[in-house]
């Protein structure tokens, strides 16, 4: 891909929301990156331009068969003024994967990288600097081409637009409260569970519905076959600490495999602490409550970092977690990974740009 970006830099800057106000994935800074694709000539006319609609045909394909892939990363800010990515490069690899599942042309990773980075130096006002804030960013591709046809689409669209995100949590972290789905499931192997892609998220609203309904915060995903063994959380991955070791479900076809996962993976093995991928059942956990063994359970994703589990709902059975309180690895793993990616503490790993 060749890389020449126009930049379109707007002068009518929009009003910027108090980093205290700062709620996810409703603010937008000013300015978008876009880039064009056409088959038979690639990726094209790369442009930096004001944060703008977009004005597709009916008929574009992303609106009738959901042909479309994002992806979810974070800049922080330091009280210095340094700004930070936390492992861009894995962000846009696992864009191209899931580009391969739905049919969509590759991007280069390498071009992106740099055009994010051209991107966040034109908004970086815009990056809050407040604790816990940061500027999520979402590279998404759409198929564009106007035909109703069931088949891949000639043309794409695909973009960077920034959002200033306030805390997760206002007050320390705080376990959430699980319902374990019964009924409906997130993924099955072989289907779209390892791609991000816009269906999977859509098939996941309604039982997020009967979930807020019952007054949980998130649903557990069982395996699509058995409905016995644990996937994910909401759009977390899990991870249970139980009787002093560290498990979590194995990637397995139907689970995302998560970049904050993947550091925390990482992260307890530089720590020694003995953690394994393997099959988890609810019959597991059900017995590791009963014995006393099940110590701390957690969800790992970008927006919240890890996300403690205090009770989890299986058909009528409630397990309380640590007594509902945050544990001490959790919140350790938490502060560790939260003070690498916003620059407080040092980065042994080398994962912070
Ligand atoms: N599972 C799903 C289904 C997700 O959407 C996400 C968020 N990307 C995750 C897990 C966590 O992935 P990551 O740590 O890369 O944010």
């Amino acid at each position: 891909m060749v890389v020449s970006l126009e930049k379109h830099v707007c002068h009518d800057k929009k009003a910027k929301v108090p980093d205290q106000q700062l709620v996810f994935g409703r603010t937008f800074t000013d300015h978008m990156f876009v880039a064009d694709y056409t088959a038979g000539v690639g990726w094209h006319d790369l442009r930096i331009q004001p944060y703008q609609p977009l004005t597709l045909d009916p008929s574009a394909i992303v609106f009738h068969y959901g042909q479309t892939v994002f992806e979810g990363l974070k800049a922080y800010k330091s009280p210095n003024g340094m700004v930070r990515l936390f492992r861009p490069n894995l962000n846009f690899e696992r864009m191209n994967e899931s580009c391969q599942r739905m049919s969509m042309p590759a991007i280069d990773p390498e071009a992106m990288l740099e055009s994010l980075i051209e991107l966040i130096k034109i908004e970086k006002d815009w990056i809050p600097t407040a604790p816990g804030t940061s500027l999520y960013i979402r590279p998404f591709m759409i198929a564009t081409e106007g035909y109703l046809g069931v088949a891949p689409s000639q043309k794409y669209k695909f973009m960077i637009i920034l959002s200033p995100v306030g805390s997760y949590y206002k007050e320390g972290i705080a376990p959430v409260k699980i319902l374990v789905e019964n009924q409906y499931v997130r993924a099955v192997a072989g289907g779209t569970g390892t791609a991000k892609t816009a269906g999977n998220y859509a098939a996941s609203l309604k039982a997020q519905e009967k979930a807020t309904e019952e007054g949980y915060s998130q649903v557990m995903w069982l395996d699509g076959v058995e409905r016995k063994y644990i996937e994910e959380v909401g759009s977390m991955n899990i991870f249970f600490k139980i009787d002093g070791k560290v498990v979590t479900p194995a990637l397995n076809g139907s689970i995302l495999d998560g970049i904050t996962r993947r550091s925390i993976i990482d992260m307890l093995r530089y720590w020694e602490v003995p953690v394994i991928e393997r099959r988890i059942s609810m019959e597991e956990i059900r017995e590791a409550h009963r014995t006393g063994k099940l110590e701390e359970a957690w969800g790992t994703g970008t927006a919240a970092v890890i996300s403690p589990i205090g009770e989890f709902k299986w058909q009528n059975e409630l397990f309380y977690v640590n007594n509902g309180q945050a544990g001490e690895l959790s919140s350790r793993l938490y502060d560790t990974l939260t003070g690498i990616q916003s620059g407080q503490l040092p980065d042994p790993f080398g994962w912070t740009i």
